[in-house]
């Protein structure tokens, strides 16, 4: 298996199954019993709240577990609205996750004005646009740090600027950028942050969500005094402690999406771009995610080519898994390029640290020939 699909979902590692088994096998307790069987892991979990805190840039209280960051995202933005109950708009923008824009089509039938603001033929927004969004009735801005689709790249040090001086709560959903670029909260003051340990190498079903010291917060689930009665329901050791390791392992690799991941990225890209005819790219060249590559193969529907793909052992995506059992096509793309096919036509390839030349090599090699196939 060729697995180029890493913005979907990451592999968990050895040393994060070795953290977390422990906590599988004779260490399962409950963290909030009184004995020393449970409460030695509220030690354990708060070791894994560093470790996350440490790959952001944030103080250990600023952060809160949570199942996933659709959860951390909603509860965000919830946070935001409850604090400012006379302010009723939202800024977000066309082209986040759905689990920003379909909580934010929820709350516009509660009552709610949402803006979304566009972004320009490569995927980039610009913060006039934002700066022309915002009013003295915005409750919360919500905008992504990289995108899932394309890669690319917000200036939310910019958007951070913009809410911190117009009085604004700013979430940013960091899901993808984190762990393939460096996030510092201390240099992008975003009030919430959300992330979420499957797309570094984590298990499925833990997320966090970074809190600024100060910035308004009420839980969203609502329950015991777990995690100081910002969320409720006992704590998932195993998949806290697997985060905290995942989160340190992503550090040390950082350096190596620069070093490695980049150059393959790029080398899987001009391959497709220059040696499969009618191929366009998706989203800015350079100011994008290491490790993403979106493509549009004119004239070829992407679920044909992704058959294809899979049948020759290559993993890769049209768009963002949570959507990839519907026939709507990719409102990112539709949002880059309205009235063009591309939304339909195009293919996600997302490179991991550990792909290997020789991946993207049978990868090129796999796309030549089903391209071929299908154009024939
Ligand atoms: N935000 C972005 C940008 C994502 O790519 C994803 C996952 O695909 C999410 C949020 C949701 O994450 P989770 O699966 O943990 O709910």
């Amino acid at each position: 298996m060729i697995y180029l699909d890493h913005n979907a979902t990451t592999n968990v590692l050895p040393e994060v199954l070795d953290a977390m088994m422990p906590c599988l096998t004779t260490e399962w307790g409950n963290p909030s019993s009184s004995y020393a069987f449970g409460s030695r892991l509220k030690t354990v979990v708060e070791a894994a709240r560093e470790q996350v805190a440490e790959l952001i840039g944030a103080q250990p209280r600023e952060v809160v577990f949570a199942g996933c960051a659709t959860e951390s995202n909603n509860a965000a933005i919830q946070a935001a609205l409850k604090a400012a109950p006379g302010k009723r708009h939202i800024v977000t923008s066309m082209v986040e996750h759905s689990s920003v824009l379909n909580f934010c089509k929820a709350l516009e039938k509660e009552g709610y004005r949402v803006t979304y603001l566009p972004v320009d033929s490569e995927g980039l927004l610009k913060v006039a646009d934002l700066e022309n969004a915002v009013t003295g009735e915005t409750a919360v801005v919500s905008l992504m740090w990289g995108n899932n689709e394309t890669g690319v790249l917000f200036p939310v040090k910019q958007v951070a600027e913009v809410c911190k001086s117009r009085g604004v709560l700013f979430h940013c959903d960091a899901v993808q950028a984190a762990a393939k670029t460096e996030i510092d909260v201390r240099q992008v003051p975003a009030d919430y942050l959300s992330l979420t340990g499957h797309k570094f190498h984590a298990p499925k079903g833990v997320g966090a969500l970074y809190v600024r010291r100060k910035a308004p917060f009420s839980p969203f689930l609502h329950g015991g005094h777990q995690e100081r009665g910002l969320r409720g329901g006992t704590e998932s050791v195993p998949l806290i402690v697997a985060m905290g390791e995942a989160a340190n392992q992503a550090r040390k690799r950082l350096p190596i999406y620069d070093e490695k991941v980049c150059a393959l990225r790029d080398m899987l890209e001009d391959a497709i771009l220059k040696g499969v005819l009618n191929t366009e790219l998706n989203g800015h060249k350079v100011q994008r995610l290491a490790n993403t590559t979106n493509i549009t193969f004119h004239g070829i529907e992407s679920e044909a080519l992704l058959l294809l793909l899979d049948q020759a052992g290559v993993c890769a995506s049209s768009g963002s898994a949570c959507l990839a059992d519907s026939d709507e096509p990719s409102h990112v793309l539709r949002a880059m390029k309205p009235g063009s096919t591309a939304s339909r036509q195009m293919i996600r390839f997302s490179l991991g640290t550990d792909t290997a030349r020789a991946d993207v090599e049978a990868a090129i090699l796999a796309v030549k020939q089903a391209t071929a196939a299908l154009r024939n």
